[in-house]
This record gives C-alpha cells, sequence and structure tokens, in this order.
C-alpha cells in the first residue's frame, strides 16, 4: 500500500473526476491521501472531503502565499478544530517561507504562530520551504520537539541532512523525475531510507513525462519507482520503508 502524504484533493481541480480519481488510486494500491492546507478559508472544503472520504487526513494552517491579516487571525481556530474535528485532522499546514513569492513578514508571523501550535498540541508540521532552507532550519531551533516534514524537497544532500538532524522527514516528489534535476536527484539517492515520505503535490507539480498535465496522486507509482532506481533498490522495499515513515510522521493510517 501507498500513502500520498501531500496532495490537494480538495481543489477544484478535482470536482469534476474526484470520485474516479480517488478509485483509480484504490486500483494502483494508493490508498491513503494527506490533504494540507493552504488557508483557512478552504478549511470547511477540507474537513467536507474527510467526512466525505475515510482515505483522506488534513493538516490544517495557512500556506506562505496565501498569507494575510485576515487569514493569520483566523489561525487562532486552530487549536480548537483539532479537539472537536471529527474527521482525522493529524498535521499543522502546510506553512513555511517562500523566498519568491508572499509577503515575508506575514509569512514568519504566520510560520511562527503555526509552529508553536505545533509544539503546544504535539502535532507534526507540513513545511513549504523555496529557498529558505538555512533560514527555516535556525527558526526550527527556537521549537525544540516540533518534527514534520519538508515538503516537496529541493534542497542538496546536506540541506536534506540538516532537516533529518533537527527532527524532519523530507517529501519527495515528481521534482526527482526530471533528468536535469541534478541536485535533488543526487540528494535523493544517497537519503537514508528512513527520512523519506512521497508525495503528488497534485494537481501541482507534474512528473517529467506528464508535463503541462494536471497532476494527480495516481503519479506516485511513477515517483516511487523513479526514487526505487536512484538508490538502486527494489521498489517494494522503498514501498515499505516510505509507508513506516509516513505512519511514523503522522500516526496515520491505521496498519491492518
Ligand atoms: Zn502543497
Amino acid at each position: 500500500m501507498l500513502i500520498d502524504s501531500h496532495c490537494h484533493l480538495d481543489f477544484e481541480a478535482f470536482d469534476a473526476d474526484r470520485q474516479q480519481v480517488i478509485e483509480s488510486c484504490q486500483q494502483k494500491n494508493i490508498r491513503g491521501f494527506m490533504v494540507p492546507a493552504v488557508a483557512p478559508r478552504f478549511w470547511p472544503r477540507q474537513l467536507q472531503l474527510a467526512s466525505q472520504y475515510p482515505q483522506v487526513a488534513l493538516a490544517l494552517g495557512l500556506h506562505p502565499w496565501y498569507v494575510s491579516e485576515t487569514a493569520i487571525e483566523s489561525l487562532r481556530d486552530l487549536a480548537e478544530i483539532f479537539d472537536r474535528s471529527p474527521v482525522p485532522v493529524l498535521a499543522i499546514g502546510e506553512t513555511g517561507l517562500d523566498k519568491l513569492k508572499g509577503n515575508p513578514e506575514l509569512q514568519l508571523e504566520g510560520l511562527k504562530y503555526q509552529l508553536s501550535v505545533a509544539q503546544e498540541l504535539d502535532k507534526p508540521v507540513i513545511l513549504h520551504s523555496v529557498k529558505t532552507h538555512a533560514r527555516l532550519q535556525n527558526i526550527l531551533r527556537d521549537y525544540p520537539g516540533v518534527r514534520g516534514v519538508v515538503h516537496g524537497f529541493s534542497g542538496s544532500y546536506e540541506d536534506a541532512m540538516r532537516f533529518i538532524d533537527i527532527g524532519f522527514k523530507l517529501g519527495i516528489g515528481g521534482l526527482i523525475t526530471r533528468p536535469n534535476a541534478r541536485k535533488i536527484r543526487a540528494a535523493a539517492s544517497r537519503l537514508p531510507l528512513h527520512s523519506m515520505v512521497l508525495e503528488t503535490d497534485a494537481p501541482d507539480m507534474s512528473p517529467y513525462d506528464h508535463r503541462g498535465a494536471r497532476n494527480s496522486p495516481e503519479n506516485l507509482l511513477l515517483i516511487l519507482n523513479c526514487l526505487a532506481e536512484l538508490q538502486q533498490q527494489d521498489p517494494e522495499q522503498i514501498q515499505r520503508a516510505v509507508l513506516a515513515n509516513t505512519r511514523e510522521l503522522f500516526a496515520w493510517p491505521p496498519s491492518v
């Protein structure tokens, strides 16, 4: 069984065929979907999705591209939703920093707030980091005990090892399928097996052979096979490792 540790199945891009996508994943043995938030105004849509599909678990939070004063204000409800949600809300995020997009001061404010909630509730954090790895690592050191995943990881082996040292896993996605993505391919080929989870980030981040098309969690197998090739390991061994890592990260899905 495989779990997509990061996909936006609640986005409009899936409104027309969400059911078919989930069924087709089922046939490929992709049986769980961690759906992270981009902004509080979309949390109700996520909660609805999770109540409809038992295969879906959620992270709630505020993405660095979507920061605003209003959105940060709405984060005050976060802890309470964790307490009373009837569906699995298992992580905070996605949050983080992005040097290329979004207001830097508000990103930092949103990030710090979400890290403090993660610390208080002892929940994992899903981080977005674009050209901000060292900065994020410095901030994370102020929140001891906070753990999680750097999703859509695109840094070097050394960047990755520093995140692992402070309690984070790396979300490996479609980027590794691109022949010219040398840095991340080199990192993914050497990273310890206990440090990685797989993700599509659908509907964005299409794998190399599907550029321009909507990405889908169905493409998770391409990423698995590519990682197995880079690691020179049997895909089955990679599959077992990433499933165990996902379980460790989110305390989900339950083993059967
Ligand atoms: Zn995402």
